[in-house]
Parts: C-alpha cells; structure tokens; sequence
C-alpha cells in the first residue's frame, strides 16, 4: 500500500488523532498537493489540543497556502470573482475560506484535471480572527509626579526612599548582598489618602516605567483568559523595566479565596506565580497595590515574597492638610487664604476630600460672578463655607478598622493602625 493510502486509512480510523492529519498533510505537501494539504492540516488544527503539534501545524499550514498563493499567481485568476458567497471552514485561529464559485466549478470538471485546477486557480481566503486575549492592554502612565506633589506623609516617604527608591539607585550594593531589587508593597487605608498618588510618585522618584492596572484590565468572562491577560502585564513589565506595577483595589483580584469562585482563585493563583517570578526574573519590577480593606486580602498574598510589606497609608495630619490645600489652589484666582484655618478644621478629611472643598468653593464662587457680573478671588470664607456642606469620608472606615484591629491583628499586620487609633481615641 502506498503512504498516502495507508496514512488516509490511518485518519479515517482514527478522526480525532491530530498527529495523523499531520503526517497526511505532509505527504500530500510532498507531492505538491497543496490544496489538499492545506484542508488536511485544518481538520487536525480543529481537533488538535496539544500546543507544540498545533504550532507545528500552523507553520505547515502557512508553508502550504503560500505554496497555493504562488503558484495562483503565476495562473489567470479567471475562476474567482466573487468572494461574497464563501464557504468557511474554521482552522484555530483562522477561517480557510472557498468560494460557491470556485465550488461550482470544482464539481463539474472531470478528476484527472481537478488537482492541477485546484492548485493554479484557487485563491484561498484566509481570515484571522483575533482572540480577544491582547486586546486588554495596559497603559504606560507619562504624567510625572514627585513626592513634592505628596502633601505629608512623611514617615511613608521615607520608608519608600530607604526601602524602595534607594536599592534602584544602589543596585550594585544590593547585588553585594544578593538582595532584590523589586517585590511587593501593599498600602492600605482610607480612601482618597493618596494611595495612588505615592505609588505614582514613587514611580516618579525612580524614574520607573508605572502602569497603574485595574481589574477591568485583566477580569474576562472566558476560562483561562484573565489568568493570560495577568501574566501579559507581568510580562510586559518585565520587559520595560526598571517598571512599577500598581493594583489599584487588589482586594477585588486578590479576595480571601475562601470567599471566592473557583475563576477568581484561579486568578489569585497565577498572581501568586507571577509575584515569585519562579520561572521569570522580576528583579526591577516592583508591584505595588492598594487596597481600602486590607483584611479582604487573601493571607497568601501577604506572606513574604509577595506583598510582604504592608504600609498605612493615614489620613493626612494638620501640617500635610495645609499642604494640599496649598497645593489645590495653586494656580487659581485667590485672595490671602488661610490655609492653617482651613486645616484646623478639617480633621478626618481625606486629600481628596479637600480637593473637594476646593472644587465646590470653586463653583460657588463662579456662580456667584456668572450671576452679579463683578468678579473677585476667591478667599478662605468661600472656603470654609463650602466644608461645612462635606463630612469627612475617613471615620467610616476608621471605625471599621477599628474592629479588625480589635479582633484580627494577632500577627501585628495592622500595628500602625493600632497606634494611629490610639492617638485619636477619643474622637473615632
Ligand atoms: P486613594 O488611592 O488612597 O484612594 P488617591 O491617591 O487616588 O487616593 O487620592 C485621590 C486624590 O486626592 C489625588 O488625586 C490627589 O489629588 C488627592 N490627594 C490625596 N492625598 C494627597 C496628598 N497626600 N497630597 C496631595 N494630594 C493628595
């Protein structure tokens, strides 16, 4: 029996065994039966579950189309002129297309004539469909921001120079001593305390590459394809690095795995992978995140080698609240504003809240113009009138840190916690 016979009886038997379709494209390839060769290969792409032979297959599969696309070419292309009536077959990632035309004229010409036409008039249509899997891309953040732009937040600056900052410009002091540069950070606090804003000064500080990446960035509703738009962060972190990775609201990929799906544990689990860089290298990648409820955060996330670092991020004090309103108002129409007034009576508030005040003082003030037509600055009355209409968005979650503190701290996770809550006692 011939090879080409005995493989063909070898895929008829057997219809699932990629491996075969394989080896019969092979053979028709090797007798320059390229069309053929070409609808082989495709049935085993669509059966092949194996990622080395599928690689395999597609590069077969290119080398035989281009082999048609050659050799139509060199032909008149008069059989084909209408594409619209296609017949697909779907081949992985591709859609092998023929036409109704070229179809109808296949049928009535008699054997002996059909391989050579099939090869000099065919033009197969390949389609490539893309996955959706790269489409979730993460973006380079380019706006600088410094730890000048960071009211406050003193003792956490310094932390992150000596154990952030300084070992990317001592890196070769650090290799003396086998140590890292790069790993885990994980802030947590109240929201609007500037979180973000230190992670991307951070970035700033060490002229870092910073992608800020969300979980609308990596969740996707099919099996396996968060876990890969995971892994193309990371990978593309370490590609540009010295790079900073920042999770915003890493509670929601991270969640206790005991409160979640198995699709979110799967997630946690390729985040783990991704953090120890087992099989990559991850030195100069720093992931940082943040996080309002820290105690949502699966435990295994907060072992060492992963975000073993765990830094509070405070609601800002007096001084540092005098520093962000000075920093909002920097710029805008003002008169002698009394910024230590304005700080005095905002305890509690987040930065963000008195970016705020400042916004609403703003509009009021516009307002008012836009209505009497006489323009004036804006000044520290217009300001304290529009705090009065805010309530500090701190307490709520200062009281329920209070709780955990109070019931969850055994491993002394939430110390600075602990002693921030201790010096404001009476008023949380
Ligand atoms: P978080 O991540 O903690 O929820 P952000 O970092 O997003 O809060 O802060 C929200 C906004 O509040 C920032 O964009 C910034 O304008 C302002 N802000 C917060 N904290 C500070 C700060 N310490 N210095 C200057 N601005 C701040």
């Amino acid at each position: 029996m011939d090879k080409l016979k005995w493989l063909r009886q070898m895929v008829d038997q057997n219809p699932n065994d990629s491996q075969g379709y394989f080896w019969l494209g092979k053979e028709l390839a090797d007798h320059h039966r390229w069309l053929e060769a070409v609808q082989t290969y495709s049935t085993g792409l669509s059966c092949c579950s194996d990622e080395a032979l599928r690689n395999d297959i597609i590069h077969e599969l290119t080398k035989a189309s281009l082999q048609i696309q050659h050799t139509t070419m060199d032909a008149s292309p008069s059989i084909i002129d209408n594409n619209d009536m296609a017949e697909s077959a779907i081949v992985g990632d591709c859609i092998v297309t023929v036409t109704d035309m070229e179809q109808d004229n296949l049928d009535v010409i008699p054997d002996m004539q059909l391989e050579n036409l099939k090869i000099k008039n065919l033009v197969p249509n390949f389609k490539v469909i893309d996955g959706d899997a790269s489409k979730k891309n993460i973006k380079k953040i380019n706006e600088k921001v410094t730890f000048a732009d960071v009211a406050g937040l003193d003792d956490l600056k310094k932390t992150i120079n000596l154990r952030i900052i300084s070992p990317f410009y001592n890196k070769g002091l650090f290799a003396k001593f086998r140590k890292k540069v790069g790993g885990g950070v994980l802030l947590y606090g109240p929201p609007g305390c500037g979180k973000t804003y230190i992670a991307k000064a951070t970035a700033g500080e060490c002229k870092a590459n910073f992608y800020p990446v969300h979980i609308t960035d990596i969740l996707d509703p099919y099996i396996g394809v968060s876990e890969q738009n995971l892994k193309a962060i990371f990978d593309k972190a370490r590609f540009q690095k010295p790079s900073i990775l920042f999770f915003d609201e890493v509670d929601t990929i991270g969640m206790s795995r005991s409160q979640t799906t198995s699709h979110v544990r799967g997630i946690i689990d390729t985040f783990l992978t991704e953090m120890e860089g087992v099989d990559t290298n991850n030195d100069e990648v720093l992931v940082m995140a943040a996080t309002n409820t820290p105690w949502d955060v699966d435990s295994a996330l907060k072992r060492p080698g992963r975000f073993d670092r765990l830094i509070f991020v405070a609601p800002p004090d007096e001084k540092a609240r005098v520093q962000i309103f000075n920093l909002k108002l920097k710029g805008r129409f003002v008169e002698n504003i009394d910024t230590t007034l304005l700080a005095s009576k905002t305890q509690f508030f987040s930065g963000a809240d008195i970016a705020n005040v400042v916004e609403i003082a703003t509009e009021n003030v516009l307002e008012e113009i836009l209505l009497s037509g006489n323009e004036r600055p804006i000044n520290t009355d217009d300001l304290v009138m529009a705090l009065q209409e805010l309530q500090p968005s701190t307490l709520d979650w200062l009281r329920t840190a209070k709780n955990y503190v109070k019931y969850a701290n055994q491993s002394g996770l939430y110390n600075d916690v602990e002693k921030y809550l201790r010096t404001y006692a009476r008023y949380i």
